[in-house]
């Protein structure tokens, strides 16, 4: 599926709930946010014509579970399977919070989901509570463990990094990288938040952030077989584990993405930061034929921003935030 600007978009998220166990402070308001009824949240057989649709006839091949917290939707394990089952071939990946992990890890790994990202943000439990809004630190670096034990190698953690937050865990994160073996991803801070507190100021460039880990511990960018978002790095020592970067906001990887977005109730996004969706569960519940689908499908991608415009003058946030887009 091609873009009026040449991309080609293979790389699937599905969001398979809007809830979330957790408040992020740069995700979710502390409360207050409205769920969406049940009944106008994709069904798993809805997703999986979806994804079958889209993976057979429209080129995906990578998929991301993400949410909300996947781990909260009842089943995921079964749907996960069912998802796996339409090509034994796919990469399917998760984001997720990690906080169930020790429940459902090895289920996951079974019903064939092949790559885990665990969002992590801090190190320390007071600050973790007042992050996620839940205390909640010690779950999720048990829920580490049990990823690890049920085969999940390498695990990615995901860091959203917020000046005066957190920023001066950098180097702890590469410490923690380096002994674990995670593959460390620090992610810019986008103006995607709830409670509307995201800056300019609260961004921390990720060319920074490389070159403080690069003082301490010598890096190598690592050769991508293909365009991605993160740039990636080893350590020059041969340590175990690496770094990587998604300046999403300082240097936007607009110009290569590849991916599009299914949200909770069924409409797809052609970017994080879109201002209009396109409804699919309509098409799903009126009787569409998969062709119709089909064509729907590659009738958005084909309309797809040429890149979001975070810091020019004419940028517009989107209405939704990040949990019910799917991050
Ligand atoms: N609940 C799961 C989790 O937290 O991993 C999956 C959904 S979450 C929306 C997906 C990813 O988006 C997480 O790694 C989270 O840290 C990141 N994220 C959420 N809000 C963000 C923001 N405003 N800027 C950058 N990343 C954000
Ligand atoms: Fe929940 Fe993930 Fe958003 Fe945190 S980032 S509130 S864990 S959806």
């Amino acid at each position: 599926m091609r873009d009026t600007f040449g991309r080609v978009a293979d790389d699937l998220r599905i969001s398979v709930t809007d809830r979330c166990n957790f408040r992020c402070v740069y995700c979710m308001p502390a409360a207050g946010m409205a769920w969406l009824a049940r009944d106008e949240v994709l069904s798993f057989e809805e997703i999986v014509r979806l994804t079958r649709i889209l993976v057979e006839e429209c080129g995906v091949r990578t998929i991301r579970l993400t949410g909300g917290e996947p781990l909260v939707r009842k089943g995921i394990e079964q749907l996960t399977g069912m998802i796996a089952a339409i090509d034994p071939s796919l990469d399917i990946a998760m984001t997720t919070n990690g906080i169930l992990l020790r429940e459902k890890a090895q289920a996951l790994r079974d019903a064939g989901l092949r790559r885990l990202n665990v969002s992590l943000d801090t190190l320390h439990s007071d600050r973790f509570r007042n992050l996620a809004r839940r205390d909640a630190l010690d779950r999720v670096l048990d829920g580490l463990a049990a990823a690890r034990e049920a085969g999940f190698e390498p695990i990615k953690l995901n860091m959203v990094v917020m000046r005066g937050r957190n920023d001066d865990e950098i180097l702890d994160f590469a410490k923690l990288a380096r002994r674990e073996g995670y593959q460390v991803r620090f992610i810019e801070f986008m103006p995607l938040d709830a409670d509307g507190i995201w800056s300019q100021d609260d961004v921390v460039a990720s060319r920074d952030i490389i070159e403080a880990i690069d003082r301490e511990f010598p890096l190598e960018p690592l050769l991508n077989d293909r365009p991605a978002p993160a740039t990636s790095f080893r350590f020059k020592d041969g340590a175990a584990g690496g770094v990587g970067v998604i300046p999403s906001v300082s240097d936007a990887f607009c110009r290569i993405c590849n991916r599009i977005r299914l949200t909770a109730e069924g409409h797809l996004r052609t970017c994080l930061f879109s201002l209009q969706e396109h409804d699919l569960k309509v098409l799903l519940r009126g009787g569409a034929s998969d062709l119709e689908i089909r064509d729907a499908v590659v009738r958005a991608v084909w309309q797809k921003e040429e890149g979001h415009k975070i810091g020019q003058a004419d940028f517009v946030r989107p209405a939704k935030s990040m949990s019910q887009i799917g991050g």
